[in-house]
């Protein structure tokens, strides 16, 4: 269930020191060590499973519940936060850095400084055709059974 090398699965088990916001028997949330703005908190599945394909349905649904009750607590409380940003990096090419499954619920402001960078690509539209082989590929490949 846990991978001793691992720094969430260290929090996870008190090992290693942690602001927590809240708990239960299937996710922790807690500050993030080095916050985007002030109130970034990481939401991390109590079993270690580096990617999110290894976790099953009902922990990925409930680690997105905690995630939209942190983002509604976030804009309740006191923090400053005008918007949000979930963000899930699946894998080292996407910016995956610790090897354990976590939401970064980042609040957001105008002009913080946060923000994407985009492919050249990005300014060409594609033609409808494309955008419909590219849906039928990944059609062909969704395995939506038992949800
Ligand atoms: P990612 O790049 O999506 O894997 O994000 C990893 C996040 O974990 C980064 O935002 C780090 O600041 C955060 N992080 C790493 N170590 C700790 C720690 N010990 N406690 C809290 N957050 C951490
Ligand atoms: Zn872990």
């Amino acid at each position: 269930m846990q991978n001793r090398s691992c720094i969430f699965c260290k929090i996870i088990q008190g090992e290693a020191p942690s602001s927590v916001v809240f708990e239960d028997d299937k996710v922790i949330a807690f500050m993030d060590i080095q916050p985007v703005n002030p109130g970034h908190v990481l939401v991390v599945p109590k079993v270690h499973t580096e990617f999110m394909g290894e976790l099953n349905d009902d922990g990925t649904a409930h680690l997105f519940v905690v995630a939209k009750k942190i983002n509604e607590a976030l804009r309740k409380s006191s923090m400053r936060c005008d918007g949000v940003n979930y963000l899930l990096a699946d894998g080292e090419v996407a910016g995956q850095e610790v090897a354990h499954v976590h939401v970064h619920v980042i609040p957001r402001f105008a002009n913080d400084g946060f923000g994407f960078t985009f492919p050249k690509t990005y300014l060409t539209v594609p033609e409808r055709m494309t955008l419909e082989e590219t849906a039928q590929n990944i059609r062909k490949a969704l395995d939506i059974s038992g949800v």
